[in-house]
């Protein structure tokens, strides 16, 4: 980020403008709309610069700025349009301490003017550093239509009923409150016109105040396996609503982002072989927090209830009397399977898949490698890179086909994803000449569909992947 967002206080404030034409008349409209005393310099200004004086929104001096012109200025606008002008009046303000902006020049401006969506007092300022412009004014008009024009006024009335509000306790309850005001009660109250807003604020305000503490709760939400459009809106609304958010390693920093900014975030990362937080604390972490109210999401990778010691967790929240539910998430061999153009099952070909983990508690983890061994088997195994050679010395053992198709997924779903596509028989050379250090996922009696194996042995999506046929 080179360019930190803010929002300046403006009343009071002396900002000038120098130029009078197309570029200054976009910068003033904008201007007007806060409460700083405007500034315009301008030799030839436009007729609606004019217009603005005589209604007394602005001071215009009829010439070019002069040294001095900007004293005590917060924002200086070099508008011009003429770069030899905009240099020297930037100059000028410059020297006066102004934060300086030239239009249309990023390089010479201290500051940029964002895209701006305005539901006063909601405003939403869009910036792309100067890099998309295009982008920035697409995300406002997606934005201006998504957001209700009445939000604006909901927010002003909202604003002068916080100090009633305050009468709720601090924290959820009164989060509550406000998020069923603005997204329930008061757009509803809208709908009969403004008059009917201050009405039914009351009224939820009683409603609340009445309502006894909400409960310490914790969910149990699958992360899927990275990509944040692949969770489920249920993981996203528990995630807009979590107090407090215990995550693994695996969730990407896309999906963290979504969670509210006052969350607690807490990071019990297990490395697969290395330091981790042991299962006690985080079972203590759990009762710990949602005994004291809060509302407790424990984020997992993929689905909660795949690999993921979900049982114990559960268990220690059960002891406690503590209420929990799980929300499914998409698991990692669902996500790699899309990722090679592969069905799980398939008739004819296997009418059942297992799920298999490379190693366990106890080390490498022992199945039926005799049925595991037949022809046409299908097993995603998870966490299965260390134990690949395990793996593969047990199922040859047991009569498997050494060609036995074998397709390892490295971060499925996310923008550094990579295929692995190899035998049985090849498999520990190729994973250790592939050196994948991300998770993985091994498909054992799988190769990528033919239309996508011509690649190298190794290959990262040169596409997005949802776009093969
Ligand atoms: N609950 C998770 C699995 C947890 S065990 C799920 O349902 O997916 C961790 C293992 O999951 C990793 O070692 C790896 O085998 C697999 N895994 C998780 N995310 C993955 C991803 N994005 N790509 C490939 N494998 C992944």
């Amino acid at each position: 980020m080179d360019h930190f967002p803010i929002f300046l206080a403006t009343q009071g404030q002396h900002i000038v403008l120098s130029g009078g034409g197309d570029a200054a008349l976009a910068k003033l409209r904008l201007l007007m709309k806060t409460r700083a005393r405007i500034s315009v310099f301008a030799s030839k200004p436009a007729p609606e610069i004019e217009t603005w004086e005589d209604e007394g929104r602005l001071t215009l001096h009829r010439r070019a700025m002069q040294q001095g012109d900007a004293l005590c200025a917060r924002l200086f606008y070099a508008a011009d349009e003429d770069a030899t002008e905009d240099a020297r009046t930037a100059a000028i303000a410059h020297a006066s301490g102004a934060l300086v902006n030239v239009v249309d020049n990023l390089h010479d401006s201290q500051f940029i003017t964002p895209a701006i969506v305005d539901r006063d007092p909601v405003t939403i300022a869009i910036g792309t550093e100067g890099a998309a412009p295009v982008l920035a004014r697409a995300i406002k008009a997606d934005l201006e239509e998504r957001l209700p024009s009445t939000l604006g006024t909901l927010a002003r009335i909202g604003k002068s009923f916080r100090k009633m509000a305050d009468a709720l306790p601090f924290g959820r309850a009164r989060r509550d409150f406000w998020r069923d005001y603005y997204f329930a009660t008061g757009p509803r109250a809208m709908a009969d016109g403004t008059n009917a807003v201050q009405p039914a604020l009351d009224g939820l305000l009683k409603d609340h105040l009445s309502r006894t503490a909400r409960e310490g709760h914790v969910a149990f939400v699958g992360g899927g396996p990275g990509d944040p459009e692949l969770l489920t809106l249920k993981a996203r609304r528990a995630l807009d609503e979590a107090d407090v958010v215990i995550y693994d390693r695996l969730i990407t920093p896309e999906i963290l982002e979504l969670a509210r900014r006052e969350a607690v975030m807490i990071d019990v990362g297990k490395e697969g072989f290395g330091p981790s937080t042991s299962q006690e604390t985080i079972n203590d972490l759990l009762v710990q927090h949602a005994e004291k109210g809060a509302q407790v999401v424990r984020l997992k990778s993929g689905d909660a209830t795949v690999f993921g010691r979900l049982d114990e967790e559960i268990d220690a929240v059960d002891a406690h009397g503590i209420g929990w539910h799980i929300v499914p998430g998409i698991t990692s061999a669902s996500a790699a399977v899309a990722a090679i153009g592969q069905s799980l099952t398939k008739r004819g070909r296997n009418a059942s898949v297992r799920f298999l983990t490379g190693h366990d508690m106890k080390g490498f983890a022992d199945h039926d490698w005799a049925a595991l061994a037949r022809k046409d088997e299908v097993a995603a195994i998870y966490m299965g890179k260390k134990s690949a050679r395990f793996v593969q010395g047990r199922l040859i053992m047991h009569g498997a086909d050494r060609q036995t198709p074998v397709t390892v997924i490295e971060n499925a779903s996310r923008p550094n994803q990579r295929v692995l596509d190899t035998t049985l028989d090849a498999l520990p050379a190729a994973l250790a000449a592939a050196d994948m250090t991300g998770p993985a996922l091994t498909f054992l009696g799988l190769a990528p569909r033919a239309a996508l194996a011509v690649a190298p042995t190794v290959h990262a999506p040169a596409h997005p992947i949802e776009e093969f046929a």
